[in-house]
C-alpha cells in the first residue's frame, strides 16, 4: 500500500488530521506523526470561540464541519466573556462565548476520523525530507515518495526548511493546569504587562469550576535574561489581581510550547510541498489562536490536492485559496500585533493604549478588525505609537 501513497500528511495535530481526513475521500493518504500518542503532550490552552463567534473572525471561510460539531467529550467548559487587563489591573470585558478543548481528546478525535476515513495512520514515526524524498523513522521505518506532501508539523516543520524558509518568528510558551484555584469560571482573561509577560501575555483559562489553563507567552527578545518557569511562576504568586485567584491552587501538570508569531511569511507551496496550521505561520497574531486557521489550512490543502489530481489544478492556486479564506484577517492582525508592540515596551504605554480603547474596540482588535484600532490611534495624543 505504501507504493501507492498519493498524499503523505506529516503531523496529526488539527491541520493533518483535517487534511488527510478530507483528502482521504478521493486518495490513498498516509498520516505520520512523531508522537507516540496523537494529541500527547498537549501544547495549547485549547480555547475555542463557538462557532457563530468563528464565523465573524473568519467570514470569508469555510469552516469544516469537525470544527463546528464537536462531540461534548471533547469539551471540558464553556465560558461567556473575554476579559483583559492592563498593566495597572483595570479589566475590560465583553462578550465572547468559548469552549475549552480537552485537546488530547480532539487530536484523537480528529485523527479517529481521518483513520476510518481510510487513511493509514503511523504514530511514533519521525519523517525526514530531503530532494522529494520521506525517510520514515521509528515504529514505521522506509522511505515514500508521494505526489503531495502537505507540511502540517507545526512551527519548527521540516516541510517548511525544505522549501527553503527562513525560521519564523516564535512566541515561547509556557503553561500550567492548576486545580484548586479560584477564578471566574465564565471569563477567558488576557493580562498584559511588560513586568509579568514581555512581548506577549499571561492567560488563565478555565477549564472547570476550579480548574485552569495558567500560561504566559512571550517573546524571546523581550526576555533581557529572565526565565520562562520564573515569569510564570512569578504571575501566579505576585500578581496583583491573578495571584489571588490562583496562588491557592496546585500544578498538576506543565506545558512547553511555540507559537508562530508572524503570520505567513516565506512561501507556503513549493513543488509537490503544500504548508498549512502552524508551519505556514497560520496563527492569529493578537492572540496565538490558531486552531480556526490549522483547521481551514488543512481543509483547503486537502482540497486543492484533490484537484490536482481530478482536473489537474496547479498546486500554485493554493496560496491564493488561502488568501482568499483568511489571508485579511491573518495580515491584519500581524499589524496590529505590529502596533501593539510599541506600547508592550513599557507599562505606561500599555495602560495608555488600554485606556484609549473602548470595550467595543478592545473587541475589534481581538478580532484583528484594524480599522476600529487605527481609528483610535487618530483619536489619541500621537505619542501612544512614537516609538522614540
Ligand atoms: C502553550 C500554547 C497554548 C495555545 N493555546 C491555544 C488556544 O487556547 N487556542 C488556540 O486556538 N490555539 C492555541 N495555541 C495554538 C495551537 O495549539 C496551534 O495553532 C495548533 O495546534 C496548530 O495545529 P497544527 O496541526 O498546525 O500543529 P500541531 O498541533 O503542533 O501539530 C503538529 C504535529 O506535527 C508533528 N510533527 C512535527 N514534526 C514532525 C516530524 N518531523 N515527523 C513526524 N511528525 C512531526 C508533531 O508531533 C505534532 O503532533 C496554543 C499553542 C501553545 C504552544
Amino acid at each position: 500500500m505504501m507504493d501507492e501513497i498519493q498524499v503523505a500528511v506529516i503531523g496529526a495535530g488539527p491541520t493533518g488530521s483535517t487534511a488527510a481526513e478530507v483528502a482521504a475521500g478521493n486518495a490513498k493518504v498516509v498520516l505520520i506523526d512523531k508522537k507516540s500518542e496523537i494529541g500527547s503532550p498537549v501544547q495549547c490552552g485549547g480555547f475555542l470561540p463557538e462557532p457563530f463567534e468563528l464565523e465573524r473572525l473568519m467570514p470569508r471561510a469555510r469552516l469544516p464541519v469537525t470544527l463546528i460539531e464537536i462531540p461534548e467529550r471533547c469539551i471540558l467548559h464553556r465560558t461567556r466573556l473575554q476579559r483583559i487587563y492592563s498593566p495597572s489591573g483595570k479589566g475590560k470585558e465583553f462578550q465572547v462565548a468559548g469552549r475549552v478543548l480537552d485537546r488530547r481528546a480532539f487530536d484523537r478525535h480528529l485523527a479517529g476520523r481521518a483513520a476510518r476515513a481510510g487513511v493509514r495512520v503511523l504514530p511514533a514515526t519521525r519523517a525526514d525530507l530531503k530532494d522529494g524524498i520521506l525517510r520514515l523513522s521509528g515504529r514505521f521505518s522506509g522511505s515514500l515518495r508521494p505526489q503531495i506532501i502537505i507540511g502540517a508539523d507545526g512551527p519548527h516543520s521540516i516541510v517548511s526548511r525544505a522549501m527553503g524558509n527562513p525560521v519564523q518568528e516564535l512566541g515561547l510558551c509556557l503553561e500550567y493546569e492548576m486545580v484548586g484555584v479560584k477564578i471566574d469560571a465564565d471569563a477567558a482573561e488576557m493580562y498584559f504587562s511588560a513586568n509579568y509577560a514581555p512581548g506577549g501575555y499571561a492567560w488563565i483559562i478555565p477549564m472547570g469550576p476550579d480548574t485552569a489553563n495558567v500560561g504566559v507567552g512571550v517573546r524571546a527578545s523581550y526576555l533581557s535574561g529572565r526565565k520562562l518557569p520564573d515569569i510564570l511562576d512569578r504571575f501566579v504568586s505576585e500578581h496583583p489581581v491573578a495571584a489571588k485567584k490562583l496562588a491557592c491552587g496546585e500544578v498538576l501538570a506543565v506545558m512547553r510550547g511555540l507559537v508562530p508569531a508572524g503570520g505567513s511569511q516565506g512561501t507556503i507551496q513549493k513543488s509537490n510541498m503544500l504548508l498549512a496550521g502552524d508551519a505556514a505561520g497560520h496563527v492569529m497574531a493578537t492572540s496565538g489562536g490558531g486552531i480556526p486557521l490549522a483547521m481551514v489550512a488543512g481543509r483547503i490543502a486537502a482540497e486543492v490536492a484533490i484537484r490536482h489530481f481530478q482536473d489537474k489544478m496547479p498546486l500554485q492556486e493554493y496560496p491564493s485559496r488561502i488568501r482568499e479564506e483568511f489571508g485579511i484577517e491573518l495580515s491584519r492582525s500581524v499589524q496590529i500585533r505590529k502596533i501593539v508592540d510599541v506600547s508592550m515596551k513599557s507599562d505606561s504605554l500599555m495602560n495608555a493604549l488600554f485606556a484609549t480603547l473602548n470595550t467595543d474596540q478592545m473587541k475589534s482588535v481581538m478580532r484583528a478588525e484594524i480599522p476600529l484600532l487605527l481609528k483610535a490611534r487618530e483619536r489619541s495624543d500621537g505619542d501612544l505609537f512614537r516609538t522614540s
